[in-house]
């Protein structure tokens, strides 16, 4: 008998055809994300799992699957999953590193550039109507080139933002207490979070959400951020204090923030929305057709290592 893979939503093609190859799929075949219930029920008789962030893999879920030896994760950050219950249980945790690095930091420029440049407001504009001539004053942004980027958490997504950096002749700060200063660019420059808050035109997250960064941006950082700064969050909402961030934003205490994830997703707060000076972004980091194709590639590696009993190419656990 084949082993049976629980899927929790449709991935791209080539993944689902790889996967076939091995398992008897259990799939759910529509794009709306599983109750708490339907997890349970569907992760039964699993010997291995394919989820997404969007999926709450608890302990209570854990315990639902007797059979389960393996949770791939299609993500990058696993916070969604309680790896300590899995990993007591013997049960692998996988994740997809690396594959998703160089599309998420263009997505993180994109919203850079949006925000710096009002590119979205302005295209609002335009569309209302209110377009009537060149104007000496109209939209002014701020420039990028020759500014100053901090960086927090110079891991692969990070240090792919900062490379970018490198055309527009910016200046790269960074807080990153793990990080090799060796392995990065001397003109790199490791500094302390306050000093980087004070110091950088663009603020630019990229640490995994952990208890230990959990809100660690809120209103005492605010008050140390320059009143031109544009924050950039492309890594996981709760790191930021999303009340706090409403606030300065309000307030002018930042020029302009740009995000691609929430404290409480999918739910985005109606402050945030009214505010002409964020760009919000769907969660849509990894979204190209190439980086979808290779994260459900290496899921599926992944899960098909650990069933067959060889070492998976992405363990978190
Ligand atoms: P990574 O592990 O390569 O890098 C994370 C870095 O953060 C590491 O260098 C680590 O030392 C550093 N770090 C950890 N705790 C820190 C702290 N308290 N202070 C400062 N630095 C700290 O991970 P990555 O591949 O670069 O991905 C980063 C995160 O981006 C993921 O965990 C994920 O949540 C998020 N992400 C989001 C999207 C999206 O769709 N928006 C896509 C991919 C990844």
């Amino acid at each position: 008998m084949r082993p049976i893979l629980f899927l929790t939503q449709p991935i791209p093609a080539p993944a689902i055809a790889r996967l076939e190859e091995v398992f008897e799929l259990n799939q759910n075949t529509s794009d709306t994300i599983l109750s708490k219930a339907e997890l349970i029920a569907g992760i039964g008789n699993a010997d291995a799992l394919l989820c997404l962030l969007t999926d709450s893999i608890d302990r209570e879920v854990i315990d639902a699957a007797p059979r389960l030896r393996c949770i791939s994760n299609y993500a990058v950050g696993y916070n969604n999953i309680d790896v300590e219950h899995a990993t007591q249980k013997g049960i692998v945790v996988c994740n997809t590193p690396g594959v998703l690095t160089e599309t998420t930091a263009d997505l993180t420029w994109a919203l850079l550039m949006s925000c710096a440049r009002r590119i979205v407001e302005s295209d609002r504009f335009l569309r209302q109507g209110r377009f009537t001539g060149w104007k000496p004053l109209l939209l002014l942004g701020n420039d990028i080139h020759g500014k100053t980027l901090g960086i927090i958490g110079m891991g692969r997504i990070g240090r792919a933002v900062a490379r970018r950096a490198s055309g527009f002749d910016m200046r790269i700060l960074y807080y990153d207490p793990s990080v090799d200063k060796d392995s990065l660019p001397a003109e790199y420059e490791a500094v302390e979070l306050d000093n980087l808050l004070k110091n950088s035109d663009f603020i630019s997250i990229h640490v995994p959400l952990l208890p230990a960064t959990h809100h660690l941006i809120g209103a005492r950082e605010f008050a140390l951020m320059k009143s031109n700064a544009v924050l950039i969050n492309t890594a996981r909402g709760p790191i930021v204090d999303e009340s706090a961030l409403i606030q300065a934003l309000r307030e002018g205490r930042i020029a302009a923030a740009g995000l691609d994830v929430y404290e409480q997703e999918p739910q985005v707060p109606q402050e945030l929305i009214e505010l002409e000076n964020a760009v919000l972004l769907p969660h849509i980091g990894s979204a190209s057709v190439e980086t979808r194709t290779r994260m459900g590639l290496l899921a599926a590696e992944n899960a098909i290592a650990v069933i067959q009993g060889r070492t998976p190419p992405a363990r978190v656990n």
